[in-house]
């Protein structure tokens, strides 16, 4: 028997085929602007409204001009990251399920699920395992939820109960990252009440690495309850912070280490990268993306906190009505800000039973390959020069030495659409920024890129 569902979903099914399919060659960049997007859609609310199948292939009419291809396997702007064919499979049974992940009384499956994903991910990233974890949106609020606990644990030490008495007369607490630090981190502190002004920048080196000596002295200048934040995985140059330098100094002054792993904490589950994150386990908490690296559908990201009293403090609701058991069983409630939310741990579970271990090694290897060999392409032209070390999957390139003109090579590989980067300011030098994050970047695809992006620079050159 069809039920009201299938010939939608059908016709669903075969507008995500057709997508997929022209995914890897299209035009990478979007084709309609938002001005465009808004003349096609923008229409007054219907009375009696109109046909859902209709509907739906109006969707997918404008996705094909409005939608950039940032899955494309050719797609390095930002750190964004595609989706594994497991990854929206189970996201779409996610979605076809609807389940209330709060709690485990509404969704057993989801709650089995995320408590085996989160001992994964703590196994895969060799964190330790009595860590709380919790399913966030992404890194921002992966930030947020480890701030909290981080806020709330170092005042608890200092006598003070954050949760019950706020902000109000509590001890100040000094938050310290370097000058590098991702711009989700003020947004988290800002949620937090912790604000910005206080924030102490530590100077960082020419890679974007925080200054391990400069920390020290910044730290023998505070008094109280502190918080350092620490960087994996610098956003341009793909950079780690010196972490075990930054634990130990963190540990002897008793201050509450935080690191922004958004992509770089994944390095962790490859042999070959591990070292870059080495001492990345004396931590207090760890923030990270699942939809960047392990490519699985928007949105998800994960907060990771050794201290699963402070986190699950932080972030517990209690209600009469919720039949929550305070047993074994993980309800979601009591580690994420979100109340309802989306069973968003089962398409990190499905794809880390897919690819295993060496799975995700290989993915992360592969990007840093293909990465590398995107210095080399385009550092073999003389005018080209890649200015960070390519430890990860971030490359900094600079066309002719001169800010105008490397702009303009970005503004032109992105009309050019066989690939899409974007740009960045690197020590006061414009800079194109090319992340690999893609599982189907092949190396023909990134032959096929730097080749269009030095066809772009010589045509400019004239
Ligand atoms: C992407 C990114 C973030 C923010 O992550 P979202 O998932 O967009 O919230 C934070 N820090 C770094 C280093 C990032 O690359």
């Amino acid at each position: 028997m069809r039920t009201p569902f299938d010939p939608l979903l059908d016709r669903a099914h075969a507008h995500a085929s057709e997508f997929l399919r022209d995914l890897p060659d299209r035009f990478v960049g979007a084709r309609a602007s938002r001005d465009e997007m808004i003349a096609a859609l923008d229409a007054p609310l219907t009375q009696h409204g109109e046909d859902a199948g209709v509907v739906i292939d109006l969707l997918a009419r404008n996705a094909e001009r409005g939608a950039s291809a940032c899955a494309s396997p050719r797609y390095f702007g930002f750190v964004i990251g595609g989706s594994l064919p497991v990854a929206l499979a189970a996201d779409w049974l996610v979605s076809t399920w609807d389940q209330n992940a709060g709690i485990h009384v509404i969704s057993p499956i989801t709650a089995a699920m995320e408590e085996v994903a989160a001992r994964w991910l703590l196994d895969l990233f060799d964190l330790p395992r009595e860590s709380g974890v919790g399913f966030v949106t992404g890194c921002q609020m992966a930030h947020f939820t480890c701030l909290a606990a981080a806020r709330h644990g170092v005042l608890r030490r200092a006598g003070w109960d954050v949760e019950a008495d706020g902000l109000n007369g509590a001890p100040r607490i000094n938050i310290v990252a370097s000058q590098e630090a991702h711009i989700t981190l003020d947004a988290a502190l800002r949620y937090l009440g912790l604000g910005t002004r206080s924030l102490v920048h530590v100077e960082s080196d020419e890679q974007g690495r925080m200054r391990a000596d400069h920390l020290h002295n910044v730290l023998s200048t505070l008094q109280g309850p502190t918080i350092v934040c620490a960087q994996a995985g610098n956003v341009n140059t793909g950079a780690f912070d010196p972490l075990r330098e930054i634990g130990e100094l963190a540990r002897e002054r008793g201050a509450w280490m935080h690191v922004d792993g958004a992509f770089g904490l994944w390095a962790r589950a490859s042999e070959e990268r591990r070292a870059l994150a080495d001492g990345i386990e004396l931590a207090d908490s760890w923030a990270t993306d699942a939809h960047k690296w392990l490519n699985v559908p928007y949105d998800s990201g994960v907060a990771i906190v050794r201290h699963a009293d402070d986190h699950r403090d932080a972030m517990t609701s209690t209600a009469a009505y919720l039949i929550q058991t305070r047993g074994a069983e993980r309800d979601a409630v009591d580690w994420v800000p979100e109340f309802s939310r989306r069973a968003r741990g089962i398409p990190v579970y499905a794809t880390l039973r897919a690819l295993g271990r060496d799975g995700v090694a290989d993915l992360v290897d592969r990007c840093c390959a293909r990465a590398r060999q995107f210095a080399q392409l385009l550092s073999a032209d003389p005018n080209v020069r890649i200015l960070n070390d390519v430890v990860l999957n971030q490359v900094l390139v600079r066309f002719g030495d001169d800010d105008e003109l490397t702009r303009a090579v970005i503004a032109g590989v992105q009309q050019d659409g066989t690939c899409w980067a974007s740009g960045t300011t690197w020590h006061g030098l414009a800079a194109m920024r090319i992340s690999v994050s893609n599982w189907a970047t092949s190396e023909e695809d990134v032959e096929v890129s730097a080749a269009a992006m030095l066809r772009v620079f010589r045509s400019l050159l004239g």
